[in-house]
C-alpha cells in the first residue's frame, strides 16, 4: 500500500517523499483513512510503530484551512511533547500551520510567550495544560480533535484526574483518539469515558511488543549485576545501548562505574534539568555517549531511531513499562535486541511480565555468573487469561481507578474557560498572570 492511495493531500505526501517515508505502517493505513473520515478511533500501537505520523498527518489535513480550529495532542511527559511537536512541525512543513509544545519543567511565562501567537496543533502534559487553562492563557473552546497519545503511560503516571478535568472542557464534538501500547483494564474504562463509537485497530498485537525484537533473561545475583553488564558489553561487542535502572539513584551509580571502566556513559533521569537532559540526548544521539542509563520516566517518548539494544539492568516495576522499554529497539520494523539482568527479588515482576506478554521469556545463564540464589519460575503462563498487572508504582493494577477520579469524563458542555469569541478563535495566548503553575 501506498500513501496515495490513503488519500492524503499532495502536500503532505511531498512531505513523506521528503522524508523518504515510502510505505505507509500497519498503524498509518488503518488509521489515517479513519481519521480523515472523522471516527473516533482506540488505536493499539507501540512506540516505534509510527502511531505519531497516524494521527499527525490526517489531523494536519483535517486542519490544513480551517484557522479558526485547532488539535489538541496529550502526552505523558515532555520528552514525548517535543519530540511529537518535532514530528508534527515536520509534517506540516508544506501546509501553513503551527505545532506548539507545552509542558511542566521550564518556567510558565515562557510558554506563554511561545503561545502568543497562537497554533493549530497543541502538544502538551496534562498538569502544564490545566495550568495554562487555570490562568486562563488557553482555553479548549476551538479545538475539534483530541488525541490521547500513550495513554496506558498518562494513566500509569496518575494523570486521570487531570485528563477527566480537561475532558470537561473540550467541546463536545470533538474527535477524539486514544492510542496505546498496552490495554489494561484501567484503559478500557478510559476508552469507554472518552470515546464514541470508535473504531478499534491494532497495529502489534494486544499486550505484544513490535515483532523483530530478540528477548530473553539472564539471571544473576543482585551484586553481581554491574559485572555482568560489564562482561556483556564486552564479551559481545555490544557499543550502544540504551541501559534501563528503577531509580535515579541506580542511575548515577552504574554511569560512575561505567566510566570508571573507561565506558562513555551517561545518566538520563528526572532529577537532571531539561536543559542538561537535552545535551545527554544529543551526546547519545551522536554516538558520543555510548551507554545510556535511564529511568522509565526520563526515557519515556525518547526518539532514537535504529536503537540495537535495549539492557534491563533492573526489571520496572510495572509490567507494561517493559513493553515501552523494549520498544525503543526494533523502531519501524527494524531488529532490536533487548535482554533483561534478572535477581531472585525480580521475580514476582518478571511474573507480572509474562503474563502480560503470554509467553515465558529464555533464560540463559552467562558462565561465570551463574546466581547462586535461584531466580524461581513463574506459574505456568496461560494464554488468553485476563493479566493483572502492578501499576507504576507497584500496586496492582486495579488502582487504575484512580483516587479522586470523578467517574467518567463529561463531553457534554464546554467548560468555564470555553470561550467562543476569543480573539481568532483558536488556541489563544493570552498573556493574563496569577495561579502557581504547578510544574508537571
Ligand atoms: P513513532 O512510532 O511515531 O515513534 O515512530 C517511530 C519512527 O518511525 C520515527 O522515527 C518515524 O520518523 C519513523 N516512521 C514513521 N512512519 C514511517 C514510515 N511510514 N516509513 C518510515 N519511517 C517511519
Amino acid at each position: 500500500m501506498s500513501f496515495t492511495s490513503l488519500g492524503l493531500l499532495p502536500e503532505l505526501q511531498q512531505t513523506l517523499h521528503h522524508l523518504d517515508y515510502r510505505q505507509p505502517t500497519l498503524v498509518q493505513q488503518q488509521a489515517i483513512p479513519a481519521i480523515l473520515a472523522g471516527r473516533d478511533l482506540l488505536a493499539s500501537a507501540a512506540t516505534g510503530s509510527g502511531k505519531t505520523a497516524a494521527f499527525a498527518l490526517p489531523l494536519l489535513q483535517r486542519l490544513a484551512g480551517q484557522h479558526e480550529r485547532a488539535a489538541l495532542i496529550l502526552v505523558p511527559t515532555r520528552e514525548l511533547a517535543e519530540q511529537v511537536a518535532d514530528a508534527c512541525t515536520a509534517y506540516a512543513r508544506n501546509l501553513d500551520l503551527a505545532c506548539v509544545a507545552v509542558y511542566g519543567g521550564v518556567p510558565l511565562a515562557e510558554q506563554v510567550e511561545t503561545l502568543s501567537d497562537g497554533c493549530d496543533l497543541l502538544v502538551a502534559t496534562p498538569g502544564r495544560l490545566l495550568d495554562l487553562l487555570a490562568n486562563e492563557i488557553l482555553d479548549l473552546s476551538a479545538i475539534d480533535h483530541v488525541v490521547l497519545d500513550e495513554a496506558d503511560r498518562l494513566l500509569a503516571l496518575g494523570f486521570a484526574r487531570e485528563l477527566a478535568t480537561i475532558g470537561e472542557q473540550l467541546p463536545d464534538h470533538c474527535q477524539r483518539l486514544l492510542f496505546s501500547a498496552t490495554f489494561p483494564p484501567a484503559i478500557r474504562r478510559l476508552a469507554q469515558d472518552w470515546l464514541r463509537q470508535p473504531l478499534e485497530i491494532s497495529a502489534t498485537p494486544h499486550n505484544r511488543p513490535a515483532p523483530k525484537i530478540k528477548q530473553w533473561v539472564v539471571p544473576v545475583d543482585k551484586k553481581r549485576k554491574p559485572g555482568l553488564l560489564l562482561f556483556m558489553l564486552r564479551d559481545r561487542g555490544w557499543r550502544q545501548a540504551l541501559i534501563f535502572v528503577k531509580s535515579r539513584k541506580g542511575a548515577d551509580d552504574l554511569v560512575t562505574y561505567l566510566r570508571g571502566k573507561e565506558l562513555a556513559a551517561d545518566a538520563l533521569h528526572g532529577e537532571r534539568d531539561q536543559e542538561t537532559r537535552r545535551e545527554v540526548l544529543a551526546a547519545f544521539r551522536e554516538r558520543r555517549v555510548d551507554l545510556l542509563v535511564a529511568t522509565d520516566v526520563a526515557a519515556r517518548g525518547l526518539d532514537i531511531d535504529d536503537l540495537p539494544l535495549v539492557i534491563n539492568f533492573d526489571l520496572p516495576l510495572a509490567a507494561e513499562d517493559y513493553v515501552h522499554r523494549i520498544g525503543r529497539s526494533g523502531r519501524a520494523g527494524a531488529s532490536g535486541t533487548a535482554v533483561s539482568l534478572v535477581c531472585a527479588d525480580e521475580a514476582p515482576q518478571l511474573a507480572a511480565i509474562e503474563r502480560l506478554l503470554q509467553r515465558r521469556l529464555s533464560r540463559e545463564e552467562e558462565p561465570g555468573f551463574e546466581p547462586r540464589h535461584e531466580l524461581p519460575q513463574a506459574a505456568p503462563v496461560k494464554p488468553g487469561k485476563p493479566t493483572k498487572t502492578a501499576d507504576f508504582h507497584g500496586r496492582p493494577a486495579a488502582a487504575g481507578k484512580t483516587p479522586g477520579h470523578p467517574g467518567g469524563i463529561k463531553r457534554a458542555r464546554p467548560g468555564p474557560a470555553a470561550r467562543p469569541g476569543a480573539p481568532g478563535n483558536k488556541l489563544t495566548g493570552r498573556t493574563t498572570t496569577g495561579g502557581r503553575p504547578r510544574g508537571r
